[in-house]
């Protein structure tokens, strides 16, 4: 069994608005461990259903949140950034399920904790093949492509209904319910790992009966940005077209080729910002 996990940190039980989630804020500190031992009580689910090859991909902010000596032993941890399939980097063909821990709803999502798309000062929004999605959708394409099912994910109530809008059979634990973008009712963090935990298990065992998410092939990626200046940098990739003043699309054959013509969008974007 070997079993991909990608963690953000918007979604960890306890984590509620910026303080914890950003390198220069000051409960940083506490946000990266809350974030190691949520995915801890992930991998204790994979290993409660039996042995399993782990690894874990940090995915959020510069990438390198989760200390090495953080997480159990049996996961092996992708950190560091920029890397080829950014928040996925280290999945293959070779594994069996793929785990979301700590995941977020899409840019503007009413009750989405801490909602955003992949950059929240860069892209107003998403569209895959004309459906407007958040990470969560976007990554577990990445996951189909390699033939791998998504299994689970972990997060608020909003990124758990917009995971089940993905796939309905995908096992889902929210942790915490927003009241605003910034604010949410909680689960103690030490029962939300019971939750995830026990979830994960679930998941595992029934990762055979959980098809993965691939995408319509050739893919469109519609990318609107918060300001035409952005747009106008990230309509320097040649096979950028421009669909407006604030927008590009990027289409190919290869699923994996327009996630990095995303990726290097946003980089073009965020450097002229
Ligand atoms: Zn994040």
């Amino acid at each position: 069994m070997k079993v991909f996990i990608s963690v953000d940190m918007e979604g960890i039980s306890g984590i509620v608005d910026g303080t914890m989630v950003g390198r220069t804020q000051g409960d940083y500190e506490k946000g990266r461990s809350l974030m190691a031992q949520d995915v801890n009580a992930a991998i204790d689910g994979i290993l409660s259903v039996g042995p399993a090859e782990i690894t874990v991909c940090d995915a959020h902010g510069g990438m390198n949140n989760i200390l090495p000596e953080a997480i159990r032993r049996e996961a092996v941890l992708v950190r560091g950034r920029p890397k080829p399939q950014s928040q996925m980097a280290g999945i293959d063909p070779s594994y069996d399920a793929c785990v979301f821990i700590g995941y977020h709803a899409k840019k503007g999502t009413r009750d989405g904790m801490l909602s955003h798309t992949y950059s929240g000062g860069s892209i107003e929004s998403l569209h895959i093949n004309g459906v407007e999605v958040g990470e969560t959708a976007m990554n577990a394409g990445i996951a189909g492509y390699h033939g791998v099912p998504l299994v689970f994910v972990s997060g608020d109530v909003a990124v758990t209904r917009e995971a089940l809008e993905v796939n309905g059979d995908i096992e889902v634990v929210a942790v915490k319910e927003a009241i605003s973008r910034v604010a949410a009712k909680c689960i103690h963090p030490e029962v939300a790992r019971e939750m995830i935990m026990e979830g994960v298990a679930r998941a595992i065992r029934k990762h055979a009966t959980i098809a993965p998410h691939r995408v319509t092939l050739p893919v469109t990626f519609d990318i609107r940005f918060t300001d035409a200046k952005r747009a106008d940098a990230a309509a320097f990739i040649p096979s950028a077209e421009r669909l407006d003043g604030k927008a590009i699309r990027i289409s190919h054959g290869d699923y994996v080729k327009v996630y990095h013509g995303f990726l290097a969008a946003v980089a073009c974007a965020t450097a002229f910002s």
